[in-house]
């Protein structure tokens, strides 16, 4: 029996600024029978209280509690497996809020770790600075390797495409804590005392969303209204495909 719902956000509950129809009947729909609605973004620009007020602002009810940001996992991850070290933060807001609520120190030098995530004011002279600081023996964690994501009519570059950047500079690989890496779902296990059977992931791309639940041992829900089609499913097979989230119901039949 599912007793929790992971949603991913972009291209599965909204595209850019424009909510996918049904999305909130949904939300509303299982929280009525008593299911835990979560909410799982590699997107590490806004905190958990900023993620929450976008949603909540959007029509779909959220509270800070429910949303795990990659913001917001990479300071739980920082200051539970690399306590006391220093950071210096290619990216935006959202990572220097988490990371003043976990009090994890972001330095501008003589940083232990580069933590990367999507910088939207990212530079050469930034780019240089983290190979500088990786070159003297910090080691690189990023948010995620997502190349794109998508906006109302089109694409954008995504976190990875800077971490590529900073990679082939430096020729150090980046260590991913968000999807497909497991450690978000450890953590809402933690928290939500989930077991792996009784939590399914909803989400639009096969290379994070569904790798991500295949990896980690749990159900998957593939919605089209994202980035991938049908023909785009190779290897990250989901368990089941609908055309969008106002599709979603309990219990998930084959
Ligand atoms: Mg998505």
């Amino acid at each position: 029996m599912i007793k929790g719902v992971i949603f991913d956000l972009d291209g599965t509950l909204y595209r850019g600024k424009k909510v996918i129809d049904g999305a909130a009947e949904t939300l509303e729909r299982l929280r009525n029978s008593g299911v835990k609605v979560l909410f799982l973004t590699n997107a590490a620009t806004k905190s958990r209280e900023n993620v929450a007020q976008k949603l909540t602002n959007m029509g779909l009810q959220a509270n800070k509690e429910e949303v795990y940001s990659s913001s917001y996992f990479l300071a739980r991850y920082i200051s539970s497996k690399h306590k006391g070290k220093k950071v210096f933060v290619v990216g935006e807001q959202g990572i220097l809020d988490e990371f003043r609520e976990a009090k994890v120190e972001c330095v501008e030098e003589r940083a232990d770790i580069v933590v990367v995530g999507l910088d939207r004011k990212f530079t050469y002279e930034k780019l240089a600075h983290a190979l500088a600081e990786l070159r003297d023996g910090a080691i690189l964690i990023a948010s995620n390797k997502d190349p794109t994501f998508p906006t109302e009519n089109s694409f954008m570059p995504g976190a990875g495409s800077i971490v590529a950047a900073i990679e082939t500079a430096s020729g150090k690989e980046a260590r991913v804590v968000g999807k497909p890496n497991c450690y978000p779902l450890e953590l809402i296990k933690e928290d939500y005392g989930l077991k792996n059977e009784e939590t399914v992931v909803v989400g639009d791309r096969l290379d994070t969303d569904i790798k991500f639940a295949n990896c980690c041992g749990i159900k998957s829900v593939l919605v089209l209204s994202g980035v991938n089609k049908k023909s785009d499913i190779k290897k990250d097979i989901p368990d089941y495909i609908l055309s969008s989230v106002a599709e979603f119901n309990l219990p998930l039949y084959p």
